[in-house]
């Protein structure tokens, strides 16, 4: 039985294209009316932030806007006065938060705003950040297909950000992902297993190479869940902001935030949860290695090396001598695992951290821990995802590409691009 509420009307509101528009395409089989809430870009932001208290962090600003902004797509205000002329409540499949985050519990402020601006309540469905509620959902039929989605979305994105530093204008990168994206949103809608649907768009980046060899240097990027997985302006466009500077930007699959809540779920219990049981957490485990396999199935539908989708567990190895695993809020532990990766297996050449501006969890962790996880090894840049300081942030970033430009020429030859063939 499908989790979706009966009627059709289902917003899809998470991290922007693709991701949002696979996962509303996945959806259609069982909610006819399902599609994206839109893009999450400035226009939602600054929507967000008229609409929010000041503080609120940058997932809370973008939803909110983008939210508001659909619902007044769906209906004029006079229209949505209680009555027997009232639509339906909207129903919006979203998380409820970034993660063990008391600081944005998103339900609450999407409902605050939606009221202030004498519109109706809408109904949140979605698990909510528990191992038991996400098993709940993906367990099913309809979770089957929503976790393909993502991992389509994980390869083209992937996919997009190896292409960029490689073409000849970033913009034409970026059409030829939206062309690919709706061609895999058609057949995933039209009932085609998500996977299948991405298979038949293998090559989509082929015409927009540049012909020429050029070095390229490797940013790992780390930060909070949201502002790492999100797509567009929540995360400061940076593929493209680099590209063109030569730099690949390593973001990780978003299916890494689903291993980490599945993590949680199966460690120990948080606050007045009842501890998991065995069962419980065998099925929490076959469910993880189901997402690291949909995640190899992902790569191989586009022919692409598959980037490394890493075990929780490990990262939390890494990170202990400067963080504690049970330590909670934000990415945890992931950001530094993250970082010390980076070092240990000389992955990348640099390390941006990007945050949410007023994120509590990821302040903490860029401003007084990466510096010693990184011991000097690697340039680190953190910045933060806020409408201010656009050329202060450009010209730090052209500082830290030109650093990771300068130790990729001297590097091992596996940086060292050779021409397409
Ligand atoms: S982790 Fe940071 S960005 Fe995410 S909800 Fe919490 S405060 Fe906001």
């Amino acid at each position: 039985m499908s989790a979706l509420p009966p009627h059709d009307d289902l917003l899809v509101l998470g991290l922007g294209a693709p991701h949002d528009d696979l996962v509303a395409a996945a959806c259609r089989l069982f909610a006819a009316g399902a599609r994206s809430a839109g893009p999450l870009d400035t226009a939602a932001e600054a929507r967000g932030r008229e609409a929010l208290p000041r503080g609120a962090c940058a997932p809370l600003l973008f939803t909110t806007g983008a939210l508001l902004r659909a619902a007044a797509e769906r209906a004029p205000l006079d229209e949505t006065a209680a009555g027997p002329t009232a639509p339906a409540p909207l129903a919006v499949l979203s998380l409820g938060s970034c993660g063990p985050c008391r600081y944005a519990l998103f339900e609450m402020a999407w409902q605050r705003a939606l009221v202030t601006e004498g519109r109706s309540p809408i109904r949140v469905v979605g698990p909510v950040n528990s191992g038991a509620s996400l098993h709940d959902w993906l367990d099913t039929p309809l979770g089957a297909r929503l976790l393909e989605a993502i991992a389509a979305a994980d390869a083209l994105v992937l996919s997009r950000n190896r292409a960029l530093p490689r073409a000849k204008h970033a913009a034409e990168v970026e059409h030829a992902l939206a062309a690919a994206t709706a061609q895999v949103c058609a057949a995933t809608a039209a009932g085609a297993a998500p996977l299948a649907a991405l298979a038949s768009a293998r090559g989509w980046e082929r015409g927009v190479r540049a012909g020429t060899a050029r070095v390229i240097a490797r940013v790992r990027l780390i930060g909070d869940p949201w502002s790492v997985h999100a797509n567009g302006d929540g995360q400061l466009c940076l593929p493209s902001v680099l590209a063109p500077l030569g730099v690949e930007v390593m973001a990780p699959p978003a299916l890494l935030w689903l291993r980490y809540s599945l993590w949680l779920g199966r460690g120990e219990p948080w606050g007045r949860e009842a501890p998991v049981t065995p069962a419980q957490s065998a099925a929490l485990a076959a469910l993880d290695a189901r997402v690291v396999a949909t995640w190899k199935s992902a790569c191989a539908a586009l022919d692409l090396e598959p980037t490394e989708l890493p075990d929780p567990a490990w990262l939390a190895q890494l990170a202990a001598p400067f963080l504690p695993p049970t330590l909670r809020g934000g990415y945890g532990h992931v950001e530094i695992g993250l970082a010390r990766d980076a070092v240990l297996a000389s992955s990348a050449h640099a390390v941006i951290s990007v945050k949410s501006f007023g994120c509590m969890p990821s302040s903490g962790v860029s401003d007084a821990i990466i510096g010693a996880a990184l011991e000097d090894a690697l340039p680190f840049l953190p910045l933060e995802v806020c409408p201010d300081g656009h050329a202060a942030r450009e010209s730090r970033l052209a500082l830290l590409a030109a650093e990771a430009l300068r130790r990729a020429t001297r590097g091992p030859d596996r940086f060292r691009e050779r021409p397409p063939s």
